[in-house]
């Protein structure tokens, strides 16, 4: 049996911005039936609570997203006790309103990835998951509150499209899916949504919005449009916009500050001891 007080109960996956400053840090490996996860896990204490913490995409960013082992880093987050998982994500902006560097925690998503595992239950006990309001909206409710109190551009709820990867999009296919309603566009929120509430574990994906995806286009009159061959309002031609590695990675750098403090003070404000609806999902799902 584990301490009681050993028991993790925030777990952060992450990568630049959300490597928080821990105390009496250790590292751990954890073991699962499914492998490996992305890196060693680090568990440390940030004022008064326990943390885990490991970067998605490995040590030195060397696992993309459509070859993470999303079963075996969720599993693991739960063998250790984590009832919390916080989740930051750079986006794409699908929408004219959603510029670069705003936080946008989403309520919702589209799976458009194709070949990655996304149950625990493969098949003897057999589980369909209610996935109808997929994140958790205590942890959002949390975010929101402190990006309003520490002044940063913040929207409470959106559509996130998670694409395979690891190519960006097409302009047909970025333009599909702001006609479905999508808000932002990224790589790694499905399934670690799923396999958490699988889990019974609430689950929040804070968006970073790091580029215009490439739906977008730079009229010389009307500025930002959406890509065609003239400007739907005034006829001009427009400049194609595109979407980069660079551009993705220095709007991370510049937003790591504010990922950092937002994850600080919510953290704090967590709950640990309170029930949420995310810890019952299993209940009407096995049969
Ligand atoms: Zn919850
Ligand atoms: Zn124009």
């Amino acid at each position: 049996m584990r301490n009681e007080k050993e028991i993790v109960e925030i777990g952060i996956i992450g990568g630049t911005g959300s490597d928080i400053t821990l105390e009496n840090k250790k590292e751990m490996k954890v073991y699962t039936p499914y492998g490996c996860t992305s890196a060693a896990i680090i568990i440390g204490d940030f004022k008064g609570k326990k943390i885990a913490y490991f970067p998605r995409h490995g040590i030195g960013h060397s696992i993309p997203p459509h070859n993470l082992n999303y079963r075996a880093n969720i599993w693991a987050l739960k063998e250790l006790g984590v009832k919390f998982i916080i989740s930051p994500s750079a986006v794409g902006s699908l929408r004219l309103e959603h510029k670069k560097g705003k936080f946008i925690l989403v309520d919702q998503y589209i799976d458009r990835t194709k070949k990655r595992f996304d149950t625990f239950y493969e098949g003897g006990q057999v589980c369909h998951i209610g996935q109808a309001d997929p994140y958790c909206n205590y942890l959002n409710e949390l975010f929101f509150e402190s990006g309003k109190d520490i002044g940063i551009e913040i929207q409470k709820g959106g559509t996130y499209v998670c694409i395979e990867g690891p190519r960006f999009s097409t302009r047909s296919e970025s333009k599909m899916f702001r006609e479905w309603g999508g808000d932002v566009v990224g790589m790694t929120t499905y399934p670690e949504v799923v396999l958490s509430a699988e889990k019974e574990i609430c689950y929040c994906c804070i968006s970073m919005v790091t580029d215009l995806d490439v739906w977008a286009g730079e009229c010389p009159k009307c500025g930002v449009v959406e890509y065609g061959n003239l400007c739907k309002e005034c006829g001009s031609s427009i400049n194609k916009l595109e979407v980069n590695v660079p551009e993705v990675l220095e709007t991370i750098s510049r937003n790591a500050a504010n990922l950092k403090k937002i994850l600080e003070i919510t953290i704090t404000k967590i709950d640990t001891k309170r029930d949420c609806s995310c810890f019952h999902t299993l209940s009407d799902a096995i049969i």
